[in-house]
């Protein structure tokens, strides 16, 4: 049985240099039972202080922490079942792998018996049967982790807690083990908090993405939403590519089409539902680079011209410069018999308008 996370507007106050600050500012989050959370955001925005305080080592200053439930803000790290993997999977180098995963249940006085049986099973769930009797230093980076994950999953806990596990690995091996660690979260069906600040790995295994920056959640939602409807210029430069196109708001259309002037063009833009807008205010609109159509002949939505163009297989990245000076990057797939443009070449580019995203302001 899976069970659900419940963090009430929790925050961590630190003192740094003499100066209070909050490290964590009101995280306020409902994590569903076998659901899989990432927390990712920049370098020191609060997800390992926030990952800390579920598992225990760190107090909220204000805030309440439940698990299943039960409040367990006050409860002791070893009495919250729950298992976390961290960046430093350090493994003990001296003892065995069976060893190293049996530790926990050692140390919890079960059965030799028990023991060996519950470390078979734990490997097997991460693809490394039979290796009880090899030494961490046998086993490469990829199969440590893996150890690293079963030494956790052994102890059966109710939430997993993980750390930038990947970040020790190389490219490609981290990208095999998102989908294995993924796979494996899925079949044990045990809810999982997952830190990472690399943008890619957060789209590709989440459920639900939290980012955060500078403390503050700055939206939570599907990968998919978060993509494509971004509710702050912080979360669309931050996830995937953003060009932001700096304009005026004509007009409102209706709930989600407004007018938008960008240099000498008025073109459609999608509005947020729930957000205000005033008639005149600046605004920034969200365009990605695989949204935009180039085209030497057909009317554009705007129009400019080609200051790069890179072959990059399996497409072209080109540059263009609007006539208002501002560059806009734009991806087209590439395959035999593609139109490729060259620099210096006039361009018009072309849109669907649901593909954008018009946020109140500008950077
Ligand atoms: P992240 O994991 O997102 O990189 P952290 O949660 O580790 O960020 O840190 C958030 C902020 O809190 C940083 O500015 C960090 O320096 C600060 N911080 C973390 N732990 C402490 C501590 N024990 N005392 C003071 N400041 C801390
Ligand atoms: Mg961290």
């Amino acid at each position: 049985m899976s069970v659900e996370l419940h963090l009430q507007n929790i925050t961590k106050t630190f003192i740094k240099d003499g100066v209070k600050f909050d490290a964590v500012e009101k995280v306020d989050l409902k994590i569903n039972g076998g659901e899989l959370l990432t927390f990712l955001g920049p370098s020191g925005c609060g997800k390992t202080t926030t990952l800390r305080m579920v598992a225990g080592f760190e107090t909220p200053t204000s805030g309440s922490i439940f698990i299943d439930g039960r409040d367990v803000t006050n409860v002791m790290v070893n009495k919250r079942e729950i298992g976390f993997v961290f960046q430093n999977y350090a493994l003990f180098p001296h003892m065995t792998i069976g060893d190293n995963v049996g530790y926990g249940l050692k140390m919890r006085s079960e059965a030799t018996p028990d023991i060996m049986r519950k470390v078979g099973e734990a490997l097997e769930m991460v693809g490394l049967s039979g290796t009880e009797k090899r030494l961490p230093n046998q086993l490469s980076g990829g199969e440590q982790q893996r150890v690293a994950l079963a030494r956790v999953l052994v102890m059966k806990p109710k939430v997993l807690l993980m750390d930038e596990p990947l970040s020790n690995l190389d490219a490609k091996l981290r990208i095999h083990m998102r989908t294995e660690k993924r796979n494996i979260q899925k079949q044990l069906d045990i809810t999982c908090l997952y830190v990472t600040h690399d943008q890619k790995e957060a789209l590709t295994m989440a459920d639900r993405i939290m980012v955060m920056h500078k403390g503050k959640v700055e939206q939570i939602g599907t990968p998919f939403d978060i993509y494509t409807h971004p509710r702050t210029l912080f979360v669309a430069d931050f996830i995937g590519q953003a060009n932001v196109l700096a304009g005026t708001l004509e007009s409102r259309e209706s709930a989600v089409i407004g007018s938008i002037r960008i240099g000498d063009r008025v073109i459609p833009g999608k509005l947020i539902a729930e957000e205000n807008y005033t008639a005149g205010e600046r605004v920034s609109l969200i365009l990605r680079p695989e949204a935009v159509t180039l085209s030497a002949k057909e009317d554009g939505v705007l129009s400019g011209t080609v200051s790069s163009a890179v072959f990059s297989g399996d497409r072209m990245e080109y540059m263009v410069r609007l006539s208002n000076g501002q560059e806009v990057s734009v991806m087209e797939n590439f395959f035999p018999g593609a139109e490729i443009y060259s620099t210096g070449q006039q361009v018009q580019l072309t849109f669907d308008p649901r593909l954008t995203v018009v946020l109140p302001g500008e950077r």
